[in-house]
């Protein structure tokens, strides 16, 4: 039997809820699939600075480092908003990307056909949309040198340094070209060559590793052009890769095409590790109230099971457990439609279950 390890770290706000009823269908995987996972539990965000005072622990560091893979619930909360930056719950995150060394941030956004009216588009061209952003998650302006607020001349001035090493381009695109073999084979680069020599380098990598990968098609676009493309028409993408800063902002913009933020996966991955958590955060304002949108960790798991555990039957059989949810006419409030059967995080999450259930022996 295949087994699998999995830290556990359900953070604040929401975080325990949502990934409680994950578990659950994580469970069902383990019954319909004779796989077997073994769960333990981390402390992270706020909840591990009530506990020991750090937002990341050496404990939970070490767990997540013992594991095959590594699920978040969300962190932060109001109750720690006033301490100082490095002692906030969110520098736990960052703090277990950088120690892990998670590069490549992994957004997919596709449209559920049940949800088409969240989209601000209309559904005649956002129907069909099912696209990954791959976007560099350690380099870039957000950590090149120098930066800073420097004077010149009795004046200030602010720096800072867009920088890839070739080595850090080629990983993640090498990352964003196996995704896209795996689907429907066709990867866009995104950059800005035109103006940037940081983005001239990026393109001639791109360029490098497609001839590892003949079976994907590559087009490059400059990143405004993309933005301009994706909302155009966003169902003729299906792989982007870029670089931190571009990809912080295309990967908001994809998430907000296709509506719902309680709808959102997303992984961070290394050449070791991997991190699946939601697109949202804590949702605050209405924890503990049963409320909860689970699926965006519902589907974070479903990445776990293809991306890491090579489970891509399971994920597929929770993704269209979800679509027939939704179908049906299942929602949670926060995707609340006109007739729809409004219900709680558990029932959600129970009428996914029974879903997975039902498909299974469909197809057997
Ligand atoms: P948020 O994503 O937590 O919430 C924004 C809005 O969306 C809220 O109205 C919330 O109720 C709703 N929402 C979010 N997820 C939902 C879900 N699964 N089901 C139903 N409704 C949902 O963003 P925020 O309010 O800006 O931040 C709250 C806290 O979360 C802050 O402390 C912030 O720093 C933290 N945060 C954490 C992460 C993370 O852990 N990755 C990401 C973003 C924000």
């Amino acid at each position: 039997m295949q087994r699998f390890r999995i830290a556990v770290l359900r953070g604040d706000g929401i975080g325990p809820e949502i990934v409680g009823e994950t578990l659950r269908v994580l469970k069902k995987v383990e019954d319909l699939f004779g796989v077997s996972f073994e769960f333990e539990e981390g402390l992270i965000g706020g909840v591990a600075i009530d506990k020991t005072g750090d937002p990341l622990p050496e404990e939970t560091l070490e767990l997540c480092k013992r594991s095959d893979a590594i699920l978040l619930g969300a962190v932060g909360g109001p109750k720690w908003d006033d301490l100082p930056t490095d002692r906030k719950p969110e520098k736990g995150l960052l703090r277990i990307r950088k120690d892990l060394d998670l590069y490549a941030n992994l957004r997919p956004a596709k449209v559920w056909d049940p949800l088409i009216d969240a989209s601000p588009l209309k559904p005649e061209v956002v129907r069909g949309t099912d696209m990954i952003v791959v976007r560099e998650l350690t380099g870039d302006l957000y950590y090149g040198e120098p930066r800073g607020v420097f004077e010149e001349n009795g004046k200030r001035v602010g720096v800072n340094t867009m920088m890839y090493t070739e080595d850090e381009i080629r990983r993640v695109v090498r990352k964003a070209f196996e995704i896209a073999k795996k689907r429907r084979k066709k990867l866009t680069s995104v950059d800005k060559a035109n103006v940037l020599e940081v983005s001239g380098l990026w393109r001639e990598i791109v360029e490098e590793e497609s001839k590892n990968y003949p079976e994907v098609e590559v087009e490059h676009l400059y990143v405004d052009n993309c933005a301009m493309q994706m909302v155009r028409r966003p169902s003729s993408f299906d792989v982007i890769v870029t670089g931190n800063m571009f990809g912080d902002i295309l990967s908001d913009e994809a998430g907000v095409i296709v509506g719902s933020l309680g709808m959102l996966p997303s992984a961070s991955m290394g050449d070791r590790y991997a991190l699946y958590e939601p697109v949202h955060g804590s949702a605050p304002d209405i924890a503990g109230k049963g409320i909860a949108n689970p699926i965006a960790t519902i589907l974070s798991a479903s990445m776990m099971l293809r991306f890491s555990f090579g489970l891509a039957e399971a994920s597929d059989l929770i993704e269209k457990a979800v679509e027939r949810t939704l179908e049906e006419g299942w929602r949670t409030p926060d995707i609340r439609s006109e007739g729809c059967k409004e219900v709680g995080t558990k029932e959600i999450t129970d009428r996914i279950i029974e879903n997975m259930e039902r498909l299974r022996h469909e197809k057997v």
